[in-house]
């Protein structure tokens, strides 16, 4: 039980890789808080987890609302006491078009959901986790705009490029109050995100050393490693769990 009676909020936990760190989350004993839009979809995990033993409430809003993010502590520190640790993984791509072609609104948008909703959160979460006396964030980035240069993402390369220096900075600010932050790079993996076109799909995986994509649940196990103890002395990173996709020449 590697988060036992640990709470932990979980962004983007509707579906993808954020649904299956909610799962591996709760299979570890944690409390969970778990947030996205869909509230049918976040009632539905939050029974399949009480269904199996666990812990689990939840609240639908829009990351890109720092009312939002601050509800989510309080319902964390409310429903079981306080907060250890936040999974921030809520995401979207935006357009898939030539930055010449994007608009401010479109830009702005995929800043807004990936970065800024990245500083509402840590904003609200630090102190709770201060209060806790230490925790872990961990903040969903990519390898677009860390080591690969997507065509059409540009928006997106941006706003997850931030998210690296942002953990940094958090890094060295709450280090010495016992709070890690962290930031988890997927390679391509099976979710909405990535659709549902084969042909995309197998275009993908032929861009990773290990010549697939990622299943959600091996991402999920790295935000689990990085929410633990286990990962303890792991702070202001970047780690990638990318199949090999940053060091794929063939
Ligand atoms: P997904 O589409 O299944 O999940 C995205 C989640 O974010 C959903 O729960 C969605 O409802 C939520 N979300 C989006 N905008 C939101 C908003 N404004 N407010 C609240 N919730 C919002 O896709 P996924 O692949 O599981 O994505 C999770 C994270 O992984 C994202 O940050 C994404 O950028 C990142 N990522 C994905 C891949 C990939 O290939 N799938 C690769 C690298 C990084």
């Amino acid at each position: 039980m590697r988060l036992n009676d640990k709470t932990i909020i979980i962004t983007g936990a509707s579906s993808g890789i954020g649904a299956a760190a909610a799962l591996a989350c709760a299979a570890e004993g944690a409390n969970l808080v778990l947030g996205a839009r869909r509230d049918d979809r976040l009632a539905a995990l939050s029974d399949r987890i009480a269904g199996a033993g666990g812990a689990a409430a939840h609240l639908a809003g829009d990351v890109r609302d720092p009312d939002y993010a601050a509800a989510l502590v309080t319902l964390a520190e409310d429903r079981f006491g306080g907060l250890d640790g936040a999974f921030n993984n809520a995401g979207t791509t935006g357009d898939a078009a030539p930055l010449s072609q994007t608009t401010r609104a479109a830009w702005d948008e995929v800043i807004a959901t990936n970065l800024t909703a990245a500083y509402h959160a840590a904003h609200a979460q630090a102190p709770a986790l201060t209060r806790r006396g230490g925790g872990a964030m961990v903040f969903t980035g990519s390898f677009v705009g860390y080591t690969i240069g997507l065509p059409g993402m540009g928006a997106y390369a941006a706003s997850k490029a931030g998210i690296v220096g942002l953990v940094q900075v958090l890094a060295v600010e709450l280090g010495a109050q016992g709070i890690r932050a962290n930031a988890l790079l997927p390679g391509g993996t099976r979710t909405e995100m990535a659709g549902d076109d084969p042909a995309f799909h197998d275009w993908a995986a032929g861009l990773h050393a290990l010549k697939r994509m990622a299943a959600p649940e091996e991402i999920a196990a790295v935000a689990l490693f990085l929410l633990s103890d286990d990962s303890r002395f792991v702070t202001g990173s970047a780690m990638l769990a990318d199949g090999g996709n940053s060091i794929c020449k063939t």
